[in-house]
């Protein structure tokens, strides 16, 4: 049974929920001063040890409503060697990141050790950390696993369990490693678990593993943000005339366009989108799933800092990443899943400012469209009139001039090296990590059997300790199991775009620290 707590308590204050005096101070100085919705349901019980059912999306404040009553609980007690206090299980290594910022944030008056399993870290370093014992050990799954099956991790000493993310999880086929996970861990553990939305596998989980969960919903899965001005715009279905609508969307925006992140379908689309934006002088970057950690968190950081003002991305890439202030969102093609929709434009309109979006729209994307507006519950405006006033394509744009239909390489067209070169700047070192060539620019099969390969992969790893050669493949490999061995999104079609090529942007490869 669970309590159910439909919750908009924002008359609460921080103090009112019970955090120790020095994580509310650390709350303070990050400049909140009221809870959110789901940081006063979830905090209270949080702290009384009860099991948490939150479905909340990104953007509610979710990470602080488990990281504050998990800090305040982690004041009494020592971490052990190889035996982590908590775990938080999150579905890609952005949001783990993520997960570790706030617990540096809010923890800044405590002496917590964190630690970061993920993929795309040398395991030494991670077991080195593990081994000095840990309070806080963020994990993809399956990176914890891995740990795990090498012997290097006990489970046995985790008091609080953070499955987060959940349904974005079951996208990613992780299920089977969590309910694997959740049996590794003392049946006496307190669990918060947080999901946007509650498809039957997920309800199914938490009827298994977690014990009469204070349930608190904060916001309907699939509503939208009422601060976005969400509209259709009707375009050409060809890629050019795609580019063209965008290109002239973004311009019509001018000053009120502070930036934006641009989605596309496909991997191979967030690539031509890329190159195209630079040979038209937009200040653009872009994120997908095969390239490597060090690239993306560059890619992230300088998005965040201002430094580039487009960021093209697919959905994988860009779930649940936590950048506040996006002005504009423009799906460059309508999602092929409902919900996506709701996922990407929730990228803007976060934290109570207001935001747009606009979604171009071809001819044969209706089918999408209307499970949009039936998931939605909404109509969603054209911005200057439906597809049936829209003229026959022109077909004009670069398509000439570069011959049309043909494949457009990385870094072979003098324009983009001009786009890159502008984008170079004096500070940017170029110290690209050995592995990151074979990480962005290789396309990896789908794993089959994957409890085989996890098998062989440690064997072959431990088999290579301390060989140099080996390692780099090995951690690549692993990275893309992390994440997209199951996707059932753009990520796994595989076709044929294996990163930047020659033309990885200078900023791309700034060193950051992972
Ligand atoms: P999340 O849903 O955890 O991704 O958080 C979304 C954003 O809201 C993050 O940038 C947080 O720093 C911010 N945030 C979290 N809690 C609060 C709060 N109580 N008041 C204002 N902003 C918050």
């Amino acid at each position: 049974m669970s309590e159910d707590i439909t919750t908009a308590q924002d008359a609460l204050t921080f103090a009112d929920l019970g955090l120790s005096p020095k994580v509310l101070s650390a709350v303070t100085d990050a400049g909140y001063t009221t809870p959110t919705p789901i940081q006063a349901g979830a905090i209270p019980h949080a702290l009384q040890g009860k099991d948490v059912l939150g479905i909340a999306q990104t953007g509610t404040g979710k990470t602080a409503a488990f990281v504050l009553p998990m800090i305040t609980r982690l004041e009494k007690g020592r971490a052990r060697a190889r035996m982590p206090r908590t775990l938080i299980l999150e579905p890609t290594r952005e949001l783990a990141a993520q997960v570790e910022e706030n617990f540096v944030k809010y923890g800044k008056n405590l002496r917590l050790t964190v630690a970061l399993l993920i993929g795309g870290v040398s395991f030494d370093e991670q077991e080195k950390k593990l081994e000095r014992g840990v309070d806080v050990l963020i994990a993809t799954p399956g990176r914890l696993l891995d740990h795990f099956e090498r012997g290097k991790l006990l489970l046995t000493g985790v008091d609080i369990l953070v499955i987060d993310e959940a349904d974005r999880m079951l996208d990613m086929g992780f299920i089977p490693d969590i309910e694997r996970i959740c049996k590794l861990i003392p049946f006496t553990r307190q669990t918060l678990f947080f999901s946007a939305t509650m498809p039957p596998e997920i309800t199914k989980l938490t009827e298994q593993f977690l014990h009469a969960p204070v349930r608190i919903e904060v916001s309907k899965a699939a509503s939208t943000n009422s601060s976005i001005t969400q509209r259709l715009v009707k375009s050409g279905a060809k890629p050019w005339d795609k580019r063209d609508t965008l290109r002239r969307l973004i311009r019509a925006e001018g000053d009120a366009l502070k930036n934006a992140i641009i989605f596309c379908n496909r991997k191979v689309e967030v690539s031509d989108l890329f190159k195209s934006l630079l040979k038209h002088d937009f200040e653009a970057g872009a994120l997908h799933g095969d390239m490597d950690q060090r690239a993306r968190m560059a890619m992230l950081d300088n998005f965040r800092a201002g430094r580039l003002k487009l960021l093209v991305a697919s959905d994988v890439a860009a779930r649940g990443l936590d950048i506040p202030d996006v002005s504009h969102v423009f799906n460059f093609d309508v999602p092929i899943h409902a919900e996506d929709y709701v996922h990407r434009i929730g990228r803007t309109g976060r934290a109570g400012r207001s935001g747009k979006s606009f979604t171009i729209v071809t001819r044969s994307d209706a089918k999408h469209l209307d499970a949009i507006e039936k998931l939605t519950g909404q109509k969603i405006e054209w911005h200057d009139g439906d597809l049936t006033t829209l003229a026959p394509s022109t077909e004009e744009d670069e398509a000439p001039r570069r011959g049309r239909g043909a494949p457009r390489r990385a870094g072979k067209d003098g324009s983009a090296r001009k786009g890159d070169r502008k984008r170079e700047r004096p500070e940017v070192a170029s110290t690209t990590p050995a592995n990151d060539d074979n990480a962005a620019n290789s396309i990896v099969p789908d794993v089959p059997d994957e409890r085989r390969s996890r098998k062989d992969a440690i064997k072959s790893d431990n088999a290579n300790r301390g060989s140099n050669n080996a390692k780099p493949k090995r951690e690549g490999d692993q990275n893309r199991r992390d994440e997209k061995r199951h996707s059932r999104h753009d990520e796994n079609l595989n076709d044929g775009t294996v990163g930047f090529g020659d033309d990885v942007p200078a900023f791309m490869k700034i060193a950051v620290k992972v």
